[in-house]
């Protein structure tokens, strides 16, 4: 299909943007069609993993139904379906008659792999799939060294993309102008969640999608403190899908607060690392990393999962976790280090227990805070920084505020003995890794 050729139907394929406002995909879609229907598949090879309680279906469930709403107020309407989107979307693209389908840019190794099968798919009926950018202000390569080659250290990284920024990439694409072209097709009801096998109800609280104008202008001094419920923003769940415009949020971070927006800036930075070194998703980003004799002690690991280490912060970390899908980026910080440090666990038991228990659960900036606290990523702490959780707390909490609030046991004889010594557990961590890297 050449480039401007008029689109008569195109499908537009929502995945982690669910909006109409300032959606890049969607506004491309309009832009080059004469009608666009607009659809969403719940993928049953990912659901399928998924314990029946997980909270973010519910979260996605609720906002595709608030989706549809807001397609309603178009008079239009969002195709929803369960199923393998390998195999629905092209044959969604043939029951429409669609002549392309469009959608936005996904860099995780799992989704860029999944979107090359629905594009080879998708070629033999000679329909086309055409990606935009929206999930970030700058992708891929549009930020790299003089010569061509991607970042690895943030600080050079974030002056480039600081140095690249104007306007224009900070504009948001006025998709109302174009919703008359919203095909005016009614379709029916939603799957239920219970026949895609979970649960309604809901038992953590889902941050609102709003901009908090105080926590985000008072950001630097207030974001280190896991005591303060509005020192940092709670917006990353919806960054991770897309309930939220990034432009927007930069737009209003950049007039308010250089840290908030340079924290935005570490989230590009990690999708940009995972979608060129895809294997940092499942081993070291640096490769000597790979050698640490993991000592993996389950017990150890269990008492981790369960806030029950003996050490406050790390405790009160699990445990918010646990109970709320949310932790504090200080204390995962803390938690991380301790797991990978003090008690020796390989990174990846971490990363995947917070993937699969994480609200806002971003695979490159888990895989990137992780190989951080590891010492195996790019622009990582070195090896032999370990964090001292009791500092940290000292430092961090100091009315034990957050700690109470989390661990009720705390100060009482319930509450457990530290299973590891600290002094001893740092000299192990430090002299296992510098055997190792050796
Ligand atoms: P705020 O502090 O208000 O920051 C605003 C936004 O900036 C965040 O929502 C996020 O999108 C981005 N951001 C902030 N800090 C970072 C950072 N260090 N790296 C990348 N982006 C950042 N973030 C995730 O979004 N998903 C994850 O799965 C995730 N896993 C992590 C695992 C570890 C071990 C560590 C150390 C950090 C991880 N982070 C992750 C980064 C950070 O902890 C969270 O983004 C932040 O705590 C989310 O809370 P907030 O929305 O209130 O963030």
């Amino acid at each position: 299909m050449t480039p401007d050729k008029k689109i008569q139907k195109a499908l537009f394929w929502h995945r982690r943007d669910l909006r109409i406002e300032d959606n890049a995909g969607l506004y491309k879609a309009l832009k080059q069609s004469e009608e666009v229907i607009p659809v969403f598949i719940f993928d049953s090879t990912i659901l399928e993993l998924l314990p029946g309680d997980d909270q973010r279906v519910l979260f996605i469930y609720r906002q595709i139904e608030q989706l549809r709403t807001d397609y309603h107020v178009h008079h239009s309407d969002l195709y929803v379906a369960y199923g393998d989107p390998k195999k629905l979307i092209p044959e969604l693209a043939r029951l429409f008659q669609a002549e392309a389908v469009f959608t936005n840019r996904d860099y995780e190794p799992a989704a860029v792999l999944r979107d090359q099968q629905v594009h080879e798919a998708l070629a033999k009926d000679d329909i086309p799939l055409i990606g935009a950018k929206d999930h970030v202000i700058f992708e891929k390569s549009e930020v790299v060294k003089d010569d061509g080659e991607p970042y690895v250290v943030y600080t050079p990284y974030m002056k480039k993309w600081r140095e690249k920024l104007n306007d224009f990439y900070l504009s948001s694409y006025p998709v109302k102008e174009y919703t008359p072209k919203l095909s005016k097709q009614k379709h029916s009801a939603t799957p239920s969640l219970t026949d895609m096998g979970f649960s309604d109800k809901k038992s953590v609280d889902f941050p609102p999608a709003e901009f908090p104008s105080k926590t985000i202008r008072d950001y630097d001094k207030t974001r280190d403190f896991p005591a303060d419920t509005g020192g940092t923003s709670r917006l990353g769940m919806h960054l991770r899908f897309g309930t939220i415009s990034i432009r927007e949020l930069a737009r209003y971070a950049q007039k308010r607060n250089e840290t908030y927006l340079n924290e935005l800036i570490w989230r590009e930075f990690y999708q940009m690392i995972l979608y060129h070194f895809p294997h940092s998703a499942e081993r070291s980003f640096r490769q000597k990393y790979d050698d640490i004799p993991w000592s993996n002690n389950e017990a150890h690991f269990e008492k981790w999962c369960a806030g029950k280490t003996g050490y406050p912060l790390v405790d009160a970390g699990m445990r918010q976790l646990n109970e709320s899908g949310y932790m504090h980026n200080r204390v995962r910080m803390v938690v991380a280090s301790f797991l990978t440090k003090h008690l020796l666990i390989d990174w990846r038991w971490g990363e995947a227990y917070f993937a699969h228990k994480l609200l806002d659960y971003e695979q490159a900036s888990n895989v990137g805070g992780w190989q951080w606290a590891a010492g195996s990523g790019c622009d990582a702490a070195p090896y032999f920084r370990v964090f001292n959780p009791s500092t940290q707390l000292d430092k961090f909490d100091k009315d034990r505020k957050y700690v109470k609030r989390w661990v009720p046991e705390f100060g009482s004889a319930d509450y457990p003995e530290p299973i590891v010594e600290h002094k001893e557990a740092r000299e192990r961590a430090i002299s296992t890794y510098k055997k190792a890297l050796n």
